[in-house]
């Protein structure tokens, strides 16, 4: 969907003005005043909406008026209050004149395509000239007569002219001064749905604000200091000052935060509280050889990590924990001393990672880290069939195999286990709160009781995010990197210096070292993706490496191929992968030096963080080349924030800046903990002041049952619709 959030040039519109009659556009225009409406009635109650105009709001996600009035301005533009007379005006200002419409034309330009619409207009002081460019239809829209509010830049030219930023017709629909007097709304708007026509629009539900449904008890919005839910709605559709608009605002943000945070907790109380989780107590029988058999020690961080699941694991409440760290941080070591632990007390453990490839290459690391606690993993994927696969289905329903590694496939029906008393799940950036809840599920009923579960990931997430997207999880955080690894230096290439950049790679080829060429996100989708990784490969194959072994790999490729150049690639059979963001997950690939990223600035900066950490992973260091040319200044601030950081943390902050919060995490589909209102790089406090409320909230009235929390449990379980039971008594 293209959204633009620009008044300046709205696109043309083939519609007829609101509430016109179809075939005569002059009939008189002003809306009848809405009779008594509710908040959930479809927008085709509002008067003059009718299916065409519903159909296109739905392409903003409005179907019902209340959703309409949901719909917030971006920002704002500041007109001053008054119109001007013409006598008045000075060449270069900018101003608003209110005026009649003498004549009106459109003239062609000598620039193709350019059109512009040229008016005579004027008032009891003067005559003067006003143009819009391409707004063709207004040429037929407007008439001689008519009375004009025009807002806009005076012409420094000879005549007097005015070069026309936002008008409206007087006695039209709206307002008067809707769009060109005071704070005016720029809301996020389509081509089918100008930004006029939703001022329009939403001036014509104005009324219907009184029928928002008032979710947060008087008690809160008194502490807070905020608005009503009524006040709030007009204070940030109709300001009468940037303060009124930003408390309107506010107050929004709290109560979507309040119900979102009011949700998580009662998942998380949902999954601690009903169902008691075996308390697996530490020995030290299989940590204990474990550790002393590491070359290395822990660091510190990971040390408070491993207290803070082991203690976990001790309780008889299900532990449901993330725990984040860079790659390369030493997750694994933590999870496998979960792992110990859960043995040690005579339960099962399970370790789920997204892929099977990744899943055959986690076992082989499990294996020689668990070898001195005299522990085997068993890898069950799609790839192990016939005897060998009942072989390992019998030894993990009877408890002789304690670890299991495999995809989720392994809490699947066929999939029996002695005492699974441990998940351990693997790059979880990918998972929502309902995939989280289906999964705790499922790892309950494949053995008794409910399994602690420890989720992991290598994308940092800012405390802000974490509090949202995952605040069903207690968060553990490694934020160093074990002493001793090599760092990897990130420069940004110019076009210029293409050539240069390919020297430099194959310099480090010809001394024995790999690399990686990652290939730019494609919007059209996989396919498409793989396509042109494939075309890049053939033209390094053919040009600058044509001296050495390139290979593909990208995500259309059968699940074979994949592991087949992954395996080429790490035993040195390929110099050069290219590659489609298909190896951002997990690939260990030492001997790679150098990683080359093309159109660096599609990518997140999270995750360009995430891909220059496959190089610089043995003991030489690691190059990773972005090559990019971002259209926009934002575009290369990022762009220089990669080159300079390597504090995933800080990059992870400013991709939240940047980008918002659904691009970190790497979640497509909609769910409850997407945001409408709230961004959570802006709205810190309200993040806290929700978590507070939600907090006392349940422990207050823990199923909502008040009446003043009626509303808000009927938001929460709208919101939480996988989960209708969630506060049940
Ligand atoms: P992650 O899973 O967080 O990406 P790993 O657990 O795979 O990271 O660790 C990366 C590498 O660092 C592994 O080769 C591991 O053996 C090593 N490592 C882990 N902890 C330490 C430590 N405390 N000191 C030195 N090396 C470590
Ligand atoms: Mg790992």
């Amino acid at each position: 969907m293209a959204v633009s959030a620009t008044s300046a040039h709205p696109p043309a519109s083939p519609l007829p003005p609101l509430g016109s009659r179809r075939g005569d556009p002059r009939a008189p225009m002003r809306p009848r005043p809405p009779g008594p409406g509710r908040w959930s009635d479809p927008v085709t109650a509002l008067p003059g909406v009718g299916p065409t105009l519903a159909r296109r709001l739905r392409s903003l996600g409005v179907e019902q008026v209340g959703q309409l009035l949901e719909h917030l301005p971006a920002r704002y533009e500041s007109f001053d209050a008054g119109a001007r007379p013409v006598s008045a005006l000075r060449a270069g200002e900018e101003a608003t004149v209110r005026v009649v419409l003498d004549s009106i034309a459109v003239r062609p330009t000598r620039r193709r395509g350019l059109r512009i619409v040229s008016a005579r207009v004027h008032d009891a002081t003067g005559r003067m000239g006003a143009t819009w460019f391409n707004q063709q239809h207004l040429a037929r829209v407007l008439q001689p007569g008519d009375e004009l509010l025009l807002r806009g830049r005076v012409g420094t030219g000879g005549r007097r002219e005015i070069a026309v930023r936002s008008h409206e017709v007087l006695g039209g629909p709206g307002s008067e001064g809707l769009h060109t007097t005071g704070l005016v709304p720029v809301y996020p708007a389509t081509e089918a749905m100008p930004v006029r026509r939703i001022r329009e629009l939403i001036d014509l539900a104005r009324p219907l604000a009184r029928a928002a449904p008032e979710r947060l008890p008087a008690r809160v919005r008194h502490r807070l200091g905020l608005p009503g839910a009524a006040d709030a709605l007009v204070g940030v559709h109709f300001p009468r000052s940037r303060a009124e608009a930003r408390l309107g605002r506010r107050r929004m943000v709290v109560e979507e935060l309040v119900v979102l945070q009011l949700g998580l907790l009662a998942v998380r109380r949902a999954q601690s509280g009903t169902r008691a989780a075996p308390p697996l107590e530490a020995t030290g029988e299989r940590s204990g050889p474990l550790l002393a058999a590491l070359p290395f020690r822990l660091t510190a961080p990971q040390r408070r990590a491993a207290r803070e699941v082991g203690r976990d694991l001790a309780r008889p409440v299900p532990m449901r924990r993330l725990l984040q760290g860079e790659v390369g941080s030493g997750k694994t070591l933590v999870a496998v001393l979960a792992i110990c632990q859960a043995v040690e007390a005579g339960a099962q453990a399970a370790v789920l990672v997204p892929t099977e490839t990744l899943a055959e290459q986690h076992l082989r690391t499990l294996d020689a880290v668990l070898a001195p606690a005299g522990l085997a993993p068993v890898l069950l994927t799609g790839r192990v069939t016939g005897a060998e696969r009942e072989r390992r289905l019998l030894a993990l329903r009877s408890g002789t195999a304690p670890i299991a590694v495999g995809t989720q496939a392994l809490l699947s029906e066929g999939v029996a286990f002695h005492r699974l008393g441990l998940v351990v799940v693997d790059e979880q950036h990918r998972f929502g709160v309902e995939q989280r809840q289906a999964l705790a599920e499922r790892a309950a009923a494949g053995g008794g009781g409910a399994a602690h579960l420890l989720y992991m990931t290598a994308t940092p997430i800012p405390r802000t995010l974490a509090l949202t997207a995952y605040g069903d999880l207690t968060v553990s955080t490694i934020r160093s990197r074990p002493p001793g690894r090599s760092p990897v230096e990130t420069r940004w290439v110019r076009e210029a210096d293409r050539d240069e950049a390919y020297e430099l790679v194959r310099a480090q080829l010809r001394a024995g070292r790999q690399a990686y060429v990652i290939c730019p996100l494609v919007e059209e989708g996989a396919a498409a993706e793989a396509r042109a990784a494939t075309t890049e490969a053939e033209r390094l194959r053919e040009g600058p490496f044509a001296d050495f072994r390139v290979g593909l790999l990208h995500g259309a490729l059968s699940a074979d191929a994949k592991r087949a150049a992954m395996v080429d690639f790490a035993e040195g059979r390929i110099d050069l992968l290219v590659a489609t963001t298909v190896v951002e997950v997990g690939i260990d690939v030492p001997n790679a030096t150098t990683i080359l990223i093309e159109d660096a600035d599609r990518f997140g900066l999270a995750q360009l963080h995430q891909l220059r950490g496959r190089v610089g992973r043995g003991e030489h260091a690691g190059t990773c080349i972005l090559f990019g040319e971002p259209p926009t200044e934002d575009g290369a601030r990022r762009l220089e924030a990669v080159t300079q950081t390597s504090d995933g943390f800080r990059l992870a902050e400013l991709d939240l800046e940047i980008r918002g919060e659904g691009s970190i995490l790497g979640l497509r589909q909609a769910g409850p903990t997407d945001l409408r209102f709230a961004r959570l790089s802006r709205d810190r406090r309200e993040l806290a002041e929700a978590r507070w409320l939600a907090r006392r909230a349940l422990r207050d009235d823990p199923h909502l049952e008040r009446p003043e929390h009626r509303l808000l449990r009927d938001a929460v379980l709208q919101r939480f619709d996988h989960f209708p039971r969630l506060l049940d008594a």
